[in-house]
């Protein structure tokens, strides 16, 4: 496989004034990827190891989701969420047997899938639990931009936005069983967390936690809720990072990686958690088979013989790379698991100046690195799952030179 990059063919760089200005972004536009590579309107390239914050499992514009698209858009859309359709069907079939947990209810996001895990455990509450409906979540965790997700997330700065917050989220410490105990009362219903906490800058539940976590649920008659948007379908080396606890939790959410880049999210749930009644929960694009179809043939990749063992691979090199960049920096060394991993810098902008720098070094003549600074002093690095070992080594040494 070639590293060069292909001359794109657009020149003119298009207008973007007519976006809404929601985040600060760089004057490069984007219009096309392949792999681990992606191009602006002038032609220049990138090697991405953020891959849309982690959603490209497969990398950029990859043939299975091309075919996947071609041949389910021209079989059948959506017929409706009132009707079946045979892609959620076998995608929901699949999770199942993947996971353990017996049904599935489909979205169009992440932030979706966890609201809808959130009413889930409300329901399950008022069912089974004489109304309880607290859901203890934790600091620095990020669950989604919707109303009662923001209010689930404990991202620094989310607390004074869009006041009123839906109520019912006290907020223990990740990786502190004590704090979690001292929380829990009479309407307590659940327990919610990432097992790798992305957002915070790829900060670890310990499996020892996730453990507690589990029987502390059981013995108090609690869900245990993880939400797995980011570390799902093979991100940590294992196709659900709960795997690497040996612990299962009694609902799932996905999304993220898997559409691979499109956009849908899973909410699932053990058959007993099931008590969703018609009406409880929908949505105009539930279970569209276009996307269940894009994430029936990634997970036809992910687990593909030798594919996770790949992950673990080439996130045992980058980690080794990261860890000779950390020593020679004076740092602390690399966290995460697989290909979800994280660097802290020494200069408390470090990240920045890295990323902006990554971005800025890209020429006609050179390509650029794009890098995720989660915090000013913190790296994140999410590359695609089918990243080769070239294209790694070539993002370690541009790392070493932009840092
Ligand atoms: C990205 C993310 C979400 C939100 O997903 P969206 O598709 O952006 O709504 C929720 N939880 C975690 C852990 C995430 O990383």
């Amino acid at each position: 496989m070639t590293l060069a990059p292909p001359v794109a063919a657009c020149h003119e760089t298009p207008d973007t004034t007519a976006l809404m200005h929601v985040a600060d972004r760089p004057d490069a536009v984007f219009t096309r990827g392949r792999g681990s590579w992606l191009f602006d309107s002038a032609g220049r390239s990138w090697l991405d190891l953020v891959q849309g914050w982690a959603v490209n499992t497969l990398g950029h514009a990859p043939q299975e989701i091309a075919d996947a698209l071609a041949v389910q858009s021209r079989r059948l859309l959506q017929p409706g969420p009132g009707l079946h359709n045979d892609r959620a069907a076998a995608l929901a079939q699949r999770l199942a047997d993947l996971s353990g947990l017996a049904r599935a209810f489909f979205t169009s996001s992440g932030a979706e899938a966890n609201e809808g895990a959130i009413k889930l455990a409300r329901k399950f509450g008022q069912v089974h639990r004489g109304g309880a409906h607290e859901i203890i979540t934790f600091e620095g965790a990020f669950h989604g931009r919707t109303l009662a997700t923001m209010s689930a997330s404990g991202k620094p700065g989310f607390e004074r936005l869009f006041e009123p917050k839906v109520p019912g989220f006290p907020k223990a410490r990740l990786n502190d069983l004590a704090s979690v105990q001292a929380l829990i009362g009479p309407r307590t219903v659940a327990v919610m967390l990432e097992p790798i906490q992305g957002e915070a800058g790829v900060i670890e539940a310990t499996p020892g936690f996730l453990q507690a976590l589990r029987a502390l649920c059981d013995a108090q008659g609690l869900l245990l809720i993880l939400d797995e948007v980011q570390t799902g379908i093979g991100r940590t080396g294992t196709l659900f990072a709960f795997e690497h606890a040996g612990v299962r939790p009694d609902i799932l959410t996905l999304g993220k990686g898997l559409g691979g880049g499109v956009p849908i999210g899973a909410l699932l749930a053990r058959e007993a958690v099931c008590c969703f009644a018609p009406g409880d929960q929908g949505g105009t694009y539930s279970g569209n088979p276009l996307m269940c179809a894009v994430a029936l043939a990634v997970l036809d990749a992910v687990t593909a013989p030798g594919f996770l063992a790949g992950v673990t691979a080439r996130g045992a090199q980058l980690r080794t790379g990261l860890d000779t960049l950390a020593h020679r920096l004076g740092a602390p060394p690399p966290e995460g698991r697989g290909l979800m991993l994280a660097l802290s810098l020494p200069s408390p902008d470090g990240a920045t100046r890295a990323a902006t720098a990554g971005l800025a070094r890209a020429s006609a003549s050179r390509p650029g690195l794009l890098v995720n600074a989660v915090r000013p002093h913190r790296l994140r690095f999410v590359p695609a799952l089918n990243v080769s070992a070239d294209e790694l080594n070539l993002a370690l040494s541009l790392l070493d030179r932009v840092v």
